[in-house]
This record gives C-alpha cells, structure tokens and sequence, in this order.
C-alpha cells in the first residue's frame, strides 16, 4: 500500500511495540472455553506529550495543513480530549498557533475534570481554549472560529473531532500495515483486533487498511457513545471514503464493520465500576495503564465478552488508543472506588 504519496509528517514513535499480556490472559482464563490469548498493540507509546491513537492521524492532518500553508489548527473535543492534547502539542511542535473549542459534554462541574488530566496538559501546551455548553453544534463552531482566525489574517486549518476524516484515518490505515507486518515477523496468527471506537477514524481506518491490504482480520469496535447502528454507519461511511482515496473502495463491504455497543453505561466520559475494575485489573496484571473514557470502556466489554466465551481459542489483539493522562481528570471519581 503506498501511502507516502500523502506526504505525511514524521513525528510518532513508530512501530508501536506487539506485546503479549499473558498475566491478563491468565485472569481471563475464567471461561470454560478457556478464553483469549491476548495480546497488546501499544499505540499508547506514540511519544506525542503522552501519545495515543491522535498521533498517526496528526501525522497525516499535518501533512495535509502544510499543503495549505497553514499557521493555526482548530479542533474541538470533550473537556478530556486525548485528541486535543495530542493536536495542541502537534502545533508546539511545528510552530503552529493551537485553537480549540472543549465541550462540556459530560456535565461534570468537578474541578479535576475541569483543569486537571488532559486540560491542565492543553493549558501547559500553549493551546487557546473555549469552553462551550454540552449539545452545541461542534462543525458550527469550528466554522466561527476558523472564520475569526481568517478575519486577522491567520491561515487556519480544521481539524474535525477526533481528527476523523479521511486523511486521519490514513494513520490508522497505515496502523494495520504496521500490525501485519509485525505479525508476520513475529509468526503471530492474529484472530481478531478490539479496540475502543468512537468518532470512528481509528475504527475505520483499520477495517479500510485491512480490508485494502486482504488481511482478513476482523475488527470488534466497543463503542464509547453512540447505538450501534450509529457507530457502525459512522465507522462503514468512513472506511469506504478511506479505501477510495487509496484506490480501493469496493474492498470495504458493510460486514466488515462491527461494534459492539453494548458497554457504553450511563454515556461517553461517565465511568462505572466495571470500567473501573477494567482499570484495576490492567494495571494490577500487566501494569498496563488504560484510560477512563476509552480503553477502560473498551476493556470492560472485552472482559465481559471473554467471560461469555466469545473469543475462546482466539489470539485478540488489543489496540491500546492512550488516554493515561485523562486519568487525573477522573480522580474525584475512581477516589474510594480503587
Ligand atoms: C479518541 C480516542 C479513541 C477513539 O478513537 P476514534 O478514532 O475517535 O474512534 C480511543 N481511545 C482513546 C484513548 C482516544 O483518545
């Protein structure tokens, strides 16, 4: 798959290690089936102020901002937004004036949600920040304030939440090579990818990179906010785009995209003692820190679904997307509950 001709910009600490978590796997040896081998991508390592899954897809979003000779990105995201962090030390990184519009999309009035985690890190970044009410028209927003950037004369750049367009999804198009290819290497058969699937480009980008590549692992997305015929709509439009832009756009067909969103509880950002036994149980096996809002909700259903002996006799890789830093954001929450 030839991918430079998108002229990415080369900033993540890349290939993200393969590593196997056999303390977890033993804990998940509960069902009679036996459970999953699992496994672990470590896309939490991208070396971007903490990394995460935003990483790969900034490197592509950047490539396409210097195209346009731009000198500001805008985004938008929750108040915890791995997404913006990442973007805001992006834009440090090159020299980039960094705009963003948070949303108060989970209502907390906590003050750790509201200035510690991921936004004391935005604020630490040199980010201009916005707060704006849960609900509000995001694209709108992102429009007004690329049109005041424009109006004194920057040259603005918009990135969509979670950096989920086509070319975002690029990075995790080029993910699934990485993840193939150290397989090979590696004499590893892999028989299904989970991972955390929300604005969907991480999802997505996935399903189009195999799918083009003619890997045929299947791809399990637990959803962190929308139904399921939401997130998999989300998650198919987006993988046919992606696969077009490469030429190959008949090769995503809808069965190839599959979330389970059944382990969304009370909504996105809002954390439950089961994501809250996900957290525990990762940290006190393998030492693996996962995030509240993501990888938390992620591994919740996964554990739930290897209790019911869905992926016995399975090697799963799990796509760890980051999120760690958000954890502080969350501690009024996970306090008395560890
Ligand atoms: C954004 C994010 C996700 C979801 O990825 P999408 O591409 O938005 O679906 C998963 N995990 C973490 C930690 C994230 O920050």
């Amino acid at each position: 798959m030839h991918l430079a001709r998108f002229n990415p910009v080369r900033f993540a600490h890349l290939p993200t290690p393969l590593e196997p978590l056999p303390r977890l796997t033993a804990a998940l040896a509960v069902s009679p089936g036996g459970g999953p081998e699992l496994w672990v991508k470590r896309d939490d390592c991208t070396g971007l102020a903490g990394g995460g899954n935003k990483t790969r897809k900034l490197e592509y979003l950047l490539g396409d901002a210097f195209a346009n000779d731009a000198d500001t990105l805008i985004t938008q995201g929750a108040v915890q937004s791995n997404h913006v962090r990442q973007t805001a030390a992006a834009a440090a990184m090159f020299g980039l004036a960094c705009e963003v519009i948070l949303e108060q999309r989970t209502g907390s009035n906590a003050h750790d949600y509201n200035h510690s985690g991921n936004v004391l890190l935005d604020e630490l970044l040199g980010a201009k920040i916005r707060s704006v009410p849960g609900g509000t028209d995001m694209n709108q927003a992102l429009a007004e304030a690329a049109a005041e950037v424009a109006a004194r004369g920057g040259r603005p750049y918009v990135i969509p939440g979670g950096g989920s367009n086509v070319i975002g999804a690029l990075g995790y198009v080029e993910c699934a090579l990485e993840l193939v290819n150290q397989a090979n290497e590696a004499g590893l058969e892999i028989d299904r990818i989970v991972t955390a699937t929300g604005s969907a480009g991480t999802h997505a980008g996935l399903v189009a990179g195999l799918a083009v590549m003619g890997a045929d692992i299947p791809v399990l997305g637990i959803g962190v906010r929308a139904p399921k015929e939401v997130q998999e709509a989300n998650v198919f439009k987006l993988a046919v785009e992606t696969a077009d832009l490469l030429g190959h756009k008949d090769r995503v067909t809808r069965d190839l995209v599959v979330a389970d969103c059944d382990y969304v509880g009370e909504g996105y950002g809002l954390v439950d003692q089961a994501v809250i036994e996900a957290l525990k149980l990762c940290a006190r096996t393998d030492g693996l820190l996962l995030d509240p809002v993501y990888t938390g909700k992620a591994m919740k259903g996964l554990i739930a679904l290897s209790a019911l002996g869905r992926f016995d006799g399975e090697t799963v890789v799990f796509l760890h997307t980051g999120g760690a830093q958000g954890l502080f954001g969350y501690q009024s929450v996970m306090e008395g509950h560890l």
